[in-house]
Order: C-alpha cells, then sequence, then structure tokens
C-alpha cells in the first residue's frame, strides 16, 4: 500500500525478539527516545511507511521477510527492512558516518579521520535507502529523512521521484563553511541536501551555517530572512543567532531552511514523575544521600560531551574548596556505547582514570565524591534521580540539542533544583534561565558549579520555575517536518451498506 509518509530512518522501530520460537516485534525499551516520536507522525494519515536496515548475510537473499505490515497504537505502517551486510553497516555507519563525519560536525577537526572512508560504499547504501523509499511512497508522498548517515539519500531520490516531497532533519550541529568544507565529499552532500525542499536543523545558528556553507560551495542564495523569536535567544550565549535564513534559491529552484528545536514530551514524563514508585525511589536517593547534595551528570560517552572536562572541574572545586569534601556528590552517569571504536574506548578509559584519581584522593570510608556509571539506567530510574538531584551539571563541548536537560527540568515537579548547561548544546538557546556555563574556560566551569549548589532557594525555585514554562512552550508534539506540513488523511472511503 503507498505511504503519504516515509519516514527514512537506519534504526527499526521497534526490538525484534524471538518468543518461543516466533518473532515478536516489541516497542522499544527505551520510550524517549527520537523513534517513538517519529512514529507518533503515522498517527496523522493513513498508511506511513519506514525505512531501515537489517543485517544480511546476503543482500540479495536476506533469510528475512524484507517488508512487515504494523497496525499498532501509533497507526497502520510498513517497515522495509533493508538488507546490509556486516561489512557495508561498518563501513557506512561505523567508519564514514562516525570517523569522518561526527567528528566535523561536531567542530572536532583532530578526531576526523579520512584515511578509512569507503566513499562508494556509502553512496551505494545511501542509494538503497532511496529506493527503498521511492518503493514505499504514494504520489506526492513526504519523505522525511534522518541524520547525517543518510546525507546522500535526498539527492537519489529526487531522481527516482520528482514528485514527492523531501524533508530532511539533522539531529546534531551543523558547523560553518571552515569546519564542513574539510569533507573531500562535501560538494556532493549539500548538493543532495539542496535537492530537498526543507532542510531542518535544531536551532537558528545551524541553519545559517548550512546557508553558509551552500553559499561558499554553490551559486545559491539566502532569498528569505527572519528575526529569530524571542523564545529561541539567551543573551550572551555562543550558539544564539539574531537573524536565520528561511529560503535558499538554488539552479533555479527554492528550498526551505528551518529550525525547530526537539522537545520532549511533558506528559509523559510528568506521568512517570508524578507515580508513586518514581517518588519512593527518589525519597530513598535521598534518604541516602543523608546531608550532602547531589550533582548528577548524564550522558553518553562521547568526546563530545565532555565528561573528562568535567570531572577534572570538579576536582579543581575539591581542591579549592575543602569544607565541601563529604558535602557533594557527583553521581556521573557516562552511557558507554562502540566500545570496539577506538575513539570511544579512550575516551571511556580517561573518565574511568580521572574519576578513579579524584576519590582516591578525596575519598572516605563514608565518603565517595563521584559514583561512575558506565551502564544505562532505565528511564523510570533516571527520572527518580532527576528529582532528588540539587544539580543538573550538563556541560558538552557541543551538542545539537541535548534533552537529558529538557527532562531533568521536566521532572521537577517541586520547582526546585538547579541546571547547570554548557552554552555549546542547542537546549541553551531557549533554557536562558540555567547556569550557563563555557566548558572550554575552567573558571567558568568552576564558578557555575559553585554558584549552583551555593544558590538560594528563592532564586533556584524562579529559574527553575521559568525554565519549566520553556519545556512547557515547546514540547515534543509541536516538533514536525520543519515548514512543510503532513497532509491531512484523505477522508477512508465508507462501506457500502
Ligand atoms: N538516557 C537514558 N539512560 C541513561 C542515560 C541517558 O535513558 O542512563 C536517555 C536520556 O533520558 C535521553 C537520551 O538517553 O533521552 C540522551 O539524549 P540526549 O539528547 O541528551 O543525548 P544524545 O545521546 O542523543 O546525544
Amino acid at each position: 500500500m503507498p505511504s503519504e509518509l516515509v519516514i527514512v530512518y537506519h534504526r527499526q522501530p521497534y526490538e525484534e525478539v524471538v518468543e518461543d520460537g516466533k518473532i515478536v516485534f516489541r516497542e522499544n525499551k527505551s520510550p524517549n527516545g527520537i523513534v517513538p516520536t517519529l512514529k507518533s507522525f503515522f498517527g496523522h494519515v493513513n498508511h506511513g511507511a519506514w525505512i531501515a536496515w537489517k543485517l544480511a548475510e546476503d543482500v540479495n537473499a536476506p533469510e528475512f521477510e524484507q517488508k512487515i505490515e504494523i497496525d499498532d497504537a501509533y497507526g497502520q505502517y510498513s517497515v522495509s527492512r533493508l538488507p546490509l551486510t556486516d561489512h557495508m553497516v561498518r563501513e557506512f555507519y561505523h567508519v564514514t558516518s562516525k570517523e569522518a563525519f561526527w567528528p566535523i560536525l561536531h567542530s572536532f577537526k583532530e578526531q576526523y579521520n579520512y584515511d578509512p572512508v569507503d566513499w562508494a560504499n556509502y553512496r551505494d547504501v545511501n542509494r538503497r535507502f532511496a529506493e527503498a523509499a521511492a518503493a514505499e511512497a504514494a504520489p506526492g508522498a513526504l519523505v522525511w529523512v534522518h541524520d547525517y548517515n543518510l546525507w546522500l539519500v535526498p539527492g537519489y531520490l529526487r531522481e527516482m521521484r520528482p514528485d514527492v516531497r523531501i524533508a530532511f532533519f539533522h539531529h546534531t550541529p551543523f558547523p560553518a563553511a571552515d569546519m564542513f568544507n574539510v569533507l573531500p565529499w562535501r560538494k556532493e552532500i549539500v548538493r543532495s541536501l539542496l535537492a530537498c525542499d526543507d532542510v531542518g536543523f535544531h536551532i537558528p545558528r545551524f541553519a545559517a551555517n548550512f546557508a553558509s556553507v551552500a553559499e561558499s560551495l554553490f551559486d545559491a542564495k539566502i532569498v528569505e530572512r527572519e528575526v529569530v523569536p524571542e523564545q529561541w535567544i539567551t543573551e550572551d550565549t555562543a550558539l544564539t543567532e539574531r537573524t536565520a535564513p528561511v529560503r535558499l534559491l538554488f539552479e533555479g529552484h527554492e528550498v526551505s531552511v528551518s529550525y525547530t528545536p526537539l522537545g520532549i514530551d511533558g506528559q509523559f514524563i510528568r506521568e512517570r514523575a508524578e507515580s508513586p514508585e518514581t517518588r519512593a525511589t527518589a525519597a530513598e536517593i535521598r534518604r541516602d544521600l543523608g546531608d550532602s547534595q547531589l550533582i548528577l551528570s548524564v550522558g553518553r560517552t562521547d568526546y563530545t560531551k565532555g565528561g573528562t572536562q568535567q570531572l577534572e572541574s570538579f576536582e579543581r572545586v575539591l581542591e579549592a574548596r575543602p569544607d565541601l569534601r563529604g558535602k557533594i556528590r557527583l553521581m556521573h552517569v557516562s552511557v558507554q556505547a562502540n566500545r570496539n571504536m577506538a575513539a570511544y574506548e579512550e575516551i571511556q578509559n580517561e573518565i574511568e582514570q580521572v574519576a578513579g584519581r579524584i576519590n582516591g584522593l578525596y575519598g572516605t570510608l563514608d565518603w565517595q565524591p563521584i559514583t561512575l556509571i558506565s551502564r544505562a539506567i532505565p528511564f523510570a530510574e533516571l527520572v527518580a534521580y532527576y528529582q532528588a538531584a540539587d544539580v543538573a551539571w550538563i556541560t558538552p563541548l557541543a551538542d545539537g540539542m541535548n534533552l537529558v536537560c529538557k527532562e531533568f527540568i521536566a521532572s521537577r515537579l517541586d520547582d526546585d533544583g538547579v541546571l547547570v548547561l554548557s552554552e555549546f548544546a542547542g537546549a541553551a538557546v531557549e533554557l536562558s534561565d540555567a547556569v550557563i556555563t563555557n566548558p572550554f574556560s575552567n573558571r567558568s566551569m568552576d564558578h557555575a558549579i559553585l554558584a549552583a549548589i551555593e544558590m538560594p532557594e528563592a532564586a533556584r525555585k524562579e529559574r527553575m520555575s521559568r525554565l519549566r514554562a520553556a519545556v512547557r512552550r515547546n514540547d515534543v508534539r509541536d516538533w514536525g517536518p520543519g515548514r512543510l506540513k503532513i497532509a491531512p488523511p484523505p477522508a477512508r472511503p465508507v462501506a457500502a451498506e
């Protein structure tokens, strides 16, 4: 059945498990990620499609059904599972996307690794995704492509299906030309993106950077700009932008450029936060803490998240302020991912080493300054930690958005708690009542965490209630495919009596 909305996202929209010898498709364990948000858009159309990859030994004879139909709480949709070999996945995802694109998108030139990239394989995988999308899209359908590992999909798809509308969303930062143009494939990538109807980003700065990259590479021209609304402006922060490009003219056609900062599901988090189990867990955590203040840091283990810099700031604070020893505790959740990649293994080892050093220097039998957690905490439990914490310390060196800080705010039904937030997280442009810090400055980092732990109650509550209003104003339900509208479903035919 042709679909009015086709979502192209590399992961499958469920967990596939075998129960009693039968394959069962189960709701993803982590309900807070992007997958349920994307699936919820299927509720707006009669029939949707999702394109993802699935590991196969032989792409021409996969040992699974390539297309399955799902009818669940989100709607009716098919899932096209694109068979890719282990080699293809490693090359397109772990090497090209993670070793070459990811560092450049986050402005880490020194981590950029060009040599192992197999560009022919990246093209091939992207073309396969485009073919699968073209096969599913109804005439005039909206095809919504996600993230840099699928950068070439719009270009191929436009050739195959000139009738469809194409939106592309970047979940990461997008750098300016000086950085982006390090990629030798820059023209091919940007030409593909310019085949979209809408190219979307989290915040105005990333949209502006994209437009400047397009202008640097082609005779593309910004034909409309808009003033950025107050809501997305935090004075004196690194990522704030006053105006943003809205439309680009390229080779005789217009491309809209948009910023739609991703929000969180306020209702979902409120329900978790209000539940008696969560409240009981939070109370237990607080009891165990005694008089100590809890500083909570949560993120993936990635050099972009600034874990080491944060731990070093904590070390400096403990050194400079002996009176705080025994009175503050840092719970540093750094979820280990991709241990098989050298860059991630290195950062994991570094974090373990610095945390161990600090505990060794300052810990006593009954007080350990840092609790390091390398595994993922289930979301329900995480909400209890958000509620029990005095401070959330979120200081990435670069981050497209950062949802953890918004989840912390949404969990604080008591209007208390302080958020210390890096000005290099996309979320900083909308959360002006956080204690904003610059993770590249030791002084700024140390001042911010001290200001947070010493903030009087009245100031904390005033800031938190404003932060809560900001998070409420931009719920995930307000998010969508840039300036494109998902067409309302055509009326279902009425069955003859
Ligand atoms: N998360 C989780 N358990 C953990 C750590 C993180 O469930 O132990 C979730 C967290 O709730 C958030 C997501 O992982 O929804 C991380 O999203 P974010 O945008 O902050 O960072 P990303 O990993 O996408 O860069």
